[in-house]
């Protein structure tokens, strides 16, 4: 008798582990470790769905108590084993439950129909055919005679390409049944074929192949040659903006290609993968693939099928591109690798960035990253000889990094220019449109609106404890408070600023429509498009304003985080980035780092083409050292000042950190337990705990929520803090009412 250990697919903490059922001898040939399956579930014999974890002969409990399982789900696609060991590691490190993991693992879960192509072809020549079409005129068999007419005016060149199934069942009107009768007297004969959807398919592969320089040279044939040497390892490219670092991905994924095997391309967001997949269709034509969310169902599928059956050989996309099933894998490529878009929000909170590492150390593959704005997780691990460390310094094609000006907003606040545009922005804005070349108008709203700052000294309203700014609070409509998110210190709203007393402070409240409308005043005449949230909705709105702006038909690019990350636009000569320190004030150790990346690529933007670019920095604070080093590119010396920074504080990458999420519709429910839990982390002697304080979103749809943190150099003791609570909890009575996250590292 086989015995299945099944994860129920079912959301509840306590449930999250497996539970042994028997399988039934009529279904033991269709049950496999990842089948899904139906299984009766509790008192009540409920029928809830489970993937089957493991096989076994051995049974866990009383075979007399042991339920059978039900049946198989049809139409479901079992969970490959290598993929559930991959989701076991992801529980494991994320704190999640085995059945979010799963899902994660699973992009694709559903069979979908498929689409076939049917086409009905001739059997006898044109001249047989036109005899036989008389005949059946005379019988006044008119729908055969249709068909077979509509045979014989096709031209000698196609006749026996035939003729597609539907254009004879819907335009000529013949029904399957007259089909069927032409196929018996052996007249036509009907075959079908599967149709794939090829999202990728852009139709040009004319490929414009450049000759690497020795820089990109050099990366290709060491990671080429480790890769000859069976050696396989995760490398990181630093590389500065237009370096050419995609080049070099293509190079490396020939060479692995010509090993057999399979290469992933992960890129940061779909809005980038209009361009990305342009240049990857353009020199590998059919064999690259993409998949992303918002294909349909069946385009997806197909997406996944043609991987499984190895008839692609590149897939692009975005996070969940990671787990597509290839056969033989042979290189992850994670493109932006330092872009918060590869940290899950929801759970299983993973980071793709970390999985893509596992998954390749699983399958014997390697991974490349590729950045010109590395995270410290990266860079800290690329110095300590983890990652192979490569580095792009020049731009290829011999194009220079821009001139960048920094200017001082408070300069501006003192001669009494209140409008978002500095004047020296102002004036070379106006220059590119005489010179009928592109703008782009970067505003930083990370951060956005979620502190307060003083108007005239640009100084935020900090906490003195944790190096974070403080988050206003708002009650009955106003801001009366101010709190610290991570250690829960709190003021009252003051009411000049603490550092130069001005009464002009506030939230700052720029966003993308005001600084459309201001740009609409300002420079007359202007062609203006807007990229945000509001106006890229729809299956293709990125790639429409990003083919507008490319082919020329606006001057001037207004946008939010979005426009800044890869794009390559020749025309492109001047990046103005209207606030540039917001993000430093986002409340999170990782402020400055974000700070650096945005600004950095948001300038790399500039001077991509054969002309100059210059970029205008405006800033509250022009001497912060993630704003100096990002004007500069100066990526070494910003990363050098800030890990001693994490090493002071210890924050990631250089310690490790836990956040504690408790949450319940009753705020003093929540406070209690997660005081309890405070205390619990407390006892580990390494662990150095924050709060409890409220959470960043403190309430959300009338749900509380409350944060604890523990700090530790040693991450598997704050997995035991995690284990020791979860079991704290699942004894508990008292706080039924509450329910628990866990947050590793979290990187966003
Ligand atoms: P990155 O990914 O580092 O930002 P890209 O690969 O997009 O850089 O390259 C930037 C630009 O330089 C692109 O227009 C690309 O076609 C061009 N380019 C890259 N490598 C070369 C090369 N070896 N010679 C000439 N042009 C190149
Ligand atoms: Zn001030
Ligand atoms: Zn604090």
């Amino acid at each position: 008798m086989i015995f299945a250990d099944i994860i129920i697919d079912i959301s509840v903490k306590s449930l999250d582990k497996t539970f042994q059922y028997i399988v039934p001898a009529c279904l033991e040939d269709e049950i496999k470790t990842g089948s899904l399956v139906t299984v009766p579930f509790g008192n009540g014999n409920r029928q809830l769905k489970g993937y089957v974890v493991n096989l076994t002969d051995t049974p866990k409990f009383d075979r007399a108590k042991t339920k059978s399982i039900t049946g198989v789900e049809k139409n479901a696609i079992p969970a490959e084993s290598h993929l559930l060991a991959l989701a076991g590691w992801i529980k494991e490190n994320y704190g999640a439950s085995m059945n979010d993991a799963i899902k994660a693992v699973m992009p694709v879960k559903k069979e979908i129909k498929e689409r076939v192509q049917r086409t009905v072809y001739p059997l006898l020549s044109p001249a047989e055919m036109e005899k036989l079409a008389l005949e059946f005129e005379k019988k006044h068999n008119t729908a055969r005679a249709r068909v077979l007419r509509c045979f014989t005016s096709l031209d000698s060149s196609i006749y026996y390409n035939g003729i597609d199934y539907n254009y004879i069942t819907k335009n000529l009107k013949c029904p399957k049944s007259v089909i069927d009768s032409l196929e018996q007297m052996g007249i036509t004969s009907t075959s079908s074929s599967r149709q794939y959807r090829n999202p990728a398919k852009h139709g040009d592969t004319s490929s414009t192949r450049h000759v690497l320089n020795d820089e990109q040279q050099h990366i290709a044939n060491a990671v080429l040659a480790d890769y000859a040497g069976g050696i396989r390892k995760t490398y990181l490219i630093h590389g500065v903006t237009g370096s050419g670092k995609t080049e070099v991905y293509m190079e490396i994924i020939e060479g692995v290609l010509s090993y057999g095997r399979q290469v992933i391309v992960l890129i940061p967001e779909i809005a980038l993968t209009f361009q990305t997949v342009n240049r990857f269709y353009q020199r590998f034509g059919d064999r690259v693939s993409v998949i992303h969310s918002r294909l349909s169902a069946g385009e997806r599928y197909d997406q996944f099928l043609r991987a499984k059956e190895g008839l692609v050989d590149i897939m692009i996309g975005p996070r969940s591109a990671l787990f597509m099933p290839f056969k033989k894998l042979g290189l992850i490529v994670v493109d932006e690798e330092h872009e918060t878009s590869y940290q899950s929000e929801t759970p299983p909170k993973y980071h793709a960035r970390e999985v893509a590492v596992q998954r390749a150390r699983m399958l014997g593959a390697s991974v490349l990253l590729g950045s010109a704005t590395p995270s410290l997780e990266a860079y800290y691990k690329a110095q300590a000889g983890e990652y192979g460390l490569f580095t792009l310094k020049k731009r290829a094609g011999g194009a220079h990094l821009p001139q960048v000006h920094i200017v001082d907003l408070r300069e501006e606040f003192e001669n009494k220019n209140y409008s978002v545009f500095s004047s020296r922005l102002s004036t070379l804005v106006e220059e590119r449109l005489q010179k009928h070349e592109q703008s782009i108008i970067f505003i930083n709203r990370r951060g956005y609106a979620s502190f307060i700052s003083c108007r005239k000294c640009g100084e935020a309203i900090g906490c003195p404890h944790c190096s974070v700014s403080l988050k206003p609070h708002m009650h009955n409509g106003i801001v009366d408070r101010m709190k610290c998110h991570f250690c829960g210190y709190e003021i009252p709203l003051p009411a000049a600023c603490p550092s130069c007393g001005s009464k002009y402070i506030g939230t700052f409240g720029i966003g993308t429509q005001q600084v459309e409308e201001a740009a609409k005043k300002r420079f007359q005449g202007a062609r203006i498009l807007r990229m945000d949230a509001d106006t890229t909705g729809g299956k293709d709105g990125h790639s429409r304003i990003l083919g507008q702006f490319g082919r020329g038909e606006a001057d001037i690019l207004i946008g939010t985080q979005m426009i800044v990350k890869g794009h390559d636009f020749p025309n492109v000569t001047l990046v103005g980035i209207i606030a540039a320190d917001l993000s430093l004030n986002a409340g999170d150790y990782r402020a400055a780092e974000r700070t650096y990346q945005l600004i950095a690529q948001a300038a790399g933007r500039a001077g991509r083409g054969g002309k100059s670019g210059e970029v205008v920095l405006q800033t509250y604070q022009p001497s912060h050292y993630s704003i100096v080093h990002a004007a500069g590119q100066d990526y070494e010396s910003f990363y050098n000042q800030e890990i001693s920074i994490r090493e002071m504080l210890h924050y990631p990458p250089v310690s490790n950190i836990l956040g504690i999420l408790v949450f319940s519709e009753n705020e003093e429910s929540a406070s209690k337990l997660a005081g309890i839990i405070s205390e619990i982390a407390e006892q580990y002697q390494t662990v150095t705990v924050l709060g409890p304080a409220d959470a960043p979103v403190a309430k959300a749809k009338d749900i509380y929520r409350k944060m604890v943190y523990g700090k530790c150099m040693d991450y598997s003791t704050l997995c035991s803090v995690k284990d020791y609570i979860e079991a704290f909890k699942e004894q508990d009575t008292e706080f039924r009412d509450c329910g628990i996250n866990f947050e590793f590292n979290i990187n966003r």
